[in-house]
Formats: structure tokens, C-alpha cells, sequence
């Protein structure tokens, strides 16, 4: 089989391609939707989808175009396959959202800058999820690492998933500032990324060593 064009995605029919785009935390804009609208329309791509991590993804092209849409497009390349930080989900929060408690939008921002697409910092695929308040609509319990906010606070999950082995996260620590929050899940993430397996989930991971365990380690980190 002929190679996978990069930034591409082999599908179903063995002959032509999707491309995700990275949109943070799914926010769009008038111009992202006319380029991709305008890509979509030339190309004559076959099914644009909304996926789950907040994305767009667009399916149908030949492995000789692909190249030439991303130039086209000149969006980055959202990571949808191997070990990096793929996405980090969020909701609106106190943006607009009338039951917002946090800026999920603006701490996902600072996430999403410091880690997606990295390929040198995680062993398996890993996301995010950042919600708003309490309701946690943006699946902060089914994500490899999560938080969401409360009047006194974010409170940081770890060790959720969704998917074929649901796992619910464990809440690690709470009432913290944006701050406090940002300097603890990137210490989670390191700590996963220097003590588990080689393609171990953080869900997996947490199993294995116990979330005590897990916690011990992080805290005791400088
Ligand atoms: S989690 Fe809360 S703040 Fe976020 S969208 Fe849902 S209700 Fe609104």
C-alpha cells in the first residue's frame, strides 16, 4: 500500500483521505468556515463531519491532493492519529454561558498552546476536557485529563475515557485558581508521560498504579 499522504487519513474505501484541521476548542470564524466551505465545494469532498472532539473533518480526497489543500487551507494539521495531545475540548464557560463559573475557554486556550500536536510528550493519544462549571459539558470526567470550575474554583480530573473501556476520572485536587490549575495538569501530564508504558492510556495507567499512587507522585514533583 502506497504511503499516507501526511496530515491525512486513510478511509474506509482504501483509496481516499479525510483531513481534520485544528480548530481550538472548536471555535470558528467566518473566514475558517468560507475556506474550508470553498475547499470543500472544488474538491467536491463527500461528507464534511463535526467530530467528536470538536472539530471538522473532511472526507474524500485523492492522495495527490492532499498536499496542495493543506497550502490551500493554511490551517495547522489537527493530530487525530498517534501519541500526542490531540485536542482540548471545551465549553463556552463564563464566555457566554449564563451558568458559567471558569473561563474554560481561556484555560483550554493555554492548554491547547502548550501541548497539542507536541509529539514528544505523551505515550499514547491524549485529551483534554475543560468545562465551565459543575454540569461539565465539556466531558471533563471522560478525558485523559480534565477540569472544570466551581464558585470556589477548578477542580482537576484525571484517568477518564469514554469509548469501548468507559472510565469515570478522579478528582485530584479542587478550588484552585487558573493558575494553580494550568501548573497541575501540566505536572499530571508530565508525570504520565515519564512513568507510563509505551501506548498505555492515562486511564490504563491510573489502573495500574492507583490513583493514590498517581497523586503521591504528581505532588511530590517539583
Ligand atoms: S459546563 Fe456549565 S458553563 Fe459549560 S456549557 Fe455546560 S452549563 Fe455552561
Amino acid at each position: 500500500m502506497a504511503d499516507v499522504p501526511k496530515g491525512a487519513i486513510l478511509q474506509r474505501d482504501k483509496e481516499t483521505y479525510a483531513i481534520v484541521p485544528r480548530i481550538p476548542m472548536g471555535i470558528l470564524t467566518p473566514e475558517i468556515l468560507e475556506k474550508l466551505a470553498d475547499i470543500a465545494r472544488r474538491y467536491r469532498v463527500r461528507i464534511i463531519k463535526i467530530t467528536s472532539g470538536q472539530r471538522i473533518a473532511l472526507v474524500g480526497f485523492k492522495a495527490e491532493d492532499i498536499e496542495k489543500v493543506w497550502k490551500e487551507l493554511d490551517i495547522e494539521v489537527g493530530p487525530a492519529e498517534g501519541p500526542c495531545v490531540h485536542y482540548v475540548q471545551a465549553c463556552p464557560g463564563t464566555e457566554t454561558c449564563k451558568f458559567g463559573q471558569g473561563d474554560s475557554l481561556g484555560l483550554a486556550a493555554k492548554i491547547e498552546e502548550m501541548f497539542v500536536g507536541r509529539e514528544d510528550t505523551v505515550p499514547a493519544k491524549t485529551k483534554f476536557g475543560i468545562s465551565g462549571c459543575t454540569l461539565n459539558c465539556a466531558e471533563s470526567y471522560l478525558r485523559d485529563f480534565g477540569a472544570f470550575a466551581t464558585p470556589k474554583g477548578w477542580t482537576v480530573v484525571v484517568g477518564g475515557n469514554s469509548g469501548g473501556r468507559p472510565r469515570i476520572g478522579n478528582p485530584i485536587a479542587e478550588k484552585l485558581t487558573d493558575e494553580e490549575a494550568l501548573l497541575l495538569l501540566k505536572k499530571c501530564l508530565e508525570y504520565y508521560a515519564r512513568h507510563a508504558r509505551q501506548k498505555e492510556r492515562m486511564p490504563r495507567f491510573i489502573e495500574r498504579i492507583g490513583i493514590e499512587e498517581f497523586r503521591k507522585g504528581v505532588l511530590s514533583e517539583e
